[in-house]
């Protein structure tokens, strides 16, 4: 047996119940393969059985008072996953759906794309079962600040950098920084994310969705193709959905869709970005509301957005969103390229499917990288506090997005297929850690 497959045999009996952390594995080993192979000194060092071991978990409570006064009780994680090229850097996930299982194949993904930004941060990932959603802010103020009462404690501008991600924005951030600061004495750039007036960097908001764009533009010019005129189906209308959203439109494209956890827009015009930002962003409104204004658009509660023609997707929500029958969707429709802008949004038959059919995949690894890579900026701003100006971020954030997708491409090619951008980015990002690893000792 390869030294690869006996690796995920030994993960898959000991951890049978946290079915997404082994997806992410599985789909990182069968890739990295070929590296592997011939190189028995990764195995005489256990290089991969300590690769998919994180090297700590923190597991805790977190109670709060709501605001009939009653007491709740969530569940607060933190998974450091690998710190071989730099501090654990990794959002903070609240969302009733996060479990240890959620928070660790997020993390193990992280490393990953961390390594292929080039810039020097290791790999975590944290969250809780905590629905931000419907709550008052004082009462997310008092949760923010009890789960920070015990994550204080593992965290630091030099250890683990913790950002935001599902239902963790600017106002969360806020309170978690606020809170940091109190309890220990220190302003230092501890969380990224930050606002404008206190360490945050220009552009970190927009930076996922912009870097999404950018990969996917620096693709389509590889295939001597362009974005201009390109409809688009994108789902969520999160902070990845919005700013994907707003730079397709700046770069001549159409995304016709939109969607939350209640339903989906289609918009044939082209969705409104402004309207989306203001209901979904500023009146922490539904996307149902995008109609009352844009009556030529439809929104239907439920249902799935993919059963519509365009030339691209970008799943922009939650994981494996894109099943086997999405993906038949997404070929009757004549969509191209799948470019992943939410963490795993695809089932590994449906991905399989797709790629067979001769869609070029982009795996959020890569696709959703812009978003660490601007917190790996906003880190060095706080660090020679100096703030860069908005041009400068964007600018370093389209150059590392072509960098990615140059890197990932050229290992693809490598293994005699450029446009297979999954094992791509798993072998460029797997090959720094693993010589990070073996200089580093046995650790
Ligand atoms: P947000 O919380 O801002 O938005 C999440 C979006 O997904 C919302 O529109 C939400 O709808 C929707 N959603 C949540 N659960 C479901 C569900 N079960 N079914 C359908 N839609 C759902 O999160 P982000 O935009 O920040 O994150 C989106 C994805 O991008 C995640 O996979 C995240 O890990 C990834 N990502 C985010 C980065 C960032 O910088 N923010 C960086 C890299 C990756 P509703 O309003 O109903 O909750």
């Amino acid at each position: 047996m390869k030294y690869t497959e006996s690796v995920f045999e030994d993960l898959s009996k000991r951890y049978s119940y946290q079915p997404m952390f082994l997806q992410s594995v599985e789909e990182v080993l069968t890739s990295i393969d070929p590296l592997v192979v011939g190189h028995k000194e990764y195995e005489d060092a256990a290089l991969l059985e300590r690769l998919v071991q994180p090297e700590r978990t923190v597991s805790f409570r977190v109670p709060w008072v709501d605001d009939t006064g009653t007491v709740r009780v969530n569940r607060g994680w933190r998974v450091q996953f690998s710190s071989a090229l730099g501090p654990y850097k990794g959002g903070l996930r609240f969302h009733p759906s996060v479990n240890m299982d959620t928070v660790k194949f997020l993390g193990f993904e992280q490393i990953f794309k961390n390594s292929l930004t080039g810039l020097p941060m290791g790999g975590g990932k944290g969250g809780s079962d905590f629905n931000p959603k419907g709550k008052s802010d004082v009462e997310v103020m008092r949760f923010c600040q009890s789960y920070m009462t015990e994550l204080f404690r593992h965290i630091g501008a030099d250890t683990d950098v913790p950002a935001g991600d599902i239902g963790v924005g600017n106002r969360e951030i806020g309170y978690l920084f606020g809170h940091y600061k109190r309890l220990t004495n220190q302003f230092t750039g501890v969380l990224t994310g930050k606002g404008l007036s206190y360490g945050g960097s220009l552009i970190r908001t927009e930076a996922t969705g912009y870097g999404i764009v950018y990969l996917a533009e620096a693709i389509l010019k590889d295939h001597q193709d362009s974005l201009e005129g390109k409809k688009v189906l994108v789902s969520g209308s999160g902070n990845v959905a919005i700013y994907t959203i707003e730079k397709l439109c700046q770069l001549g494209a159409c995304p016709l869709t939109a969607s939350d956890s209640d339903g989906w827009i289609y918009d044939p015009h082209g969705i409104d970005f402004e309207s989306l930002k203001e209901i979904k962003e500023k009146r922490r409104g539904r996307v149902s509301e995008y109609v009352d204004t844009h009556p030529h658009a439809e929104y239907h509660e439920g249902g799935c957005l993919w059963d519509i023609e365009a030339d691209l997707a970008i799943p922009a929500a939650i994981q494996n969103e894109i099943t086997l029958d999405k993906a038949k969707l997404l070929l009757k429709n004549g969509v191209k390229y799948l470019i992943e802008g939410a963490n795993m949004p695809t089932l590994l038959n449906a991905t399989k499917l797709l790629a067979e059919q001769g869609v070029y995949i982009a795996p959020s690894k890569a696709a959703n990288a812009g978003g660490v890579a601007t917190s790996g900026l906003e880190m060095t701003q706080n660090a020679e506090r100096l703030s860069w100006s908005a041009e400068e971020v964007d600018a370093k954030l389209n150059t590392i997005m072509t960098n990615i997708y140059q890197n990932a491409a050229r290992a693809a090619e490598e293994q005699g297929n450029r446009d297979n951008l999954i094992a791509g980015a798993n072998m460029a990002g797997f090959k720094k850690v693993a010589d990070a690893m073996m200089a580093q000792g046995i650790v």
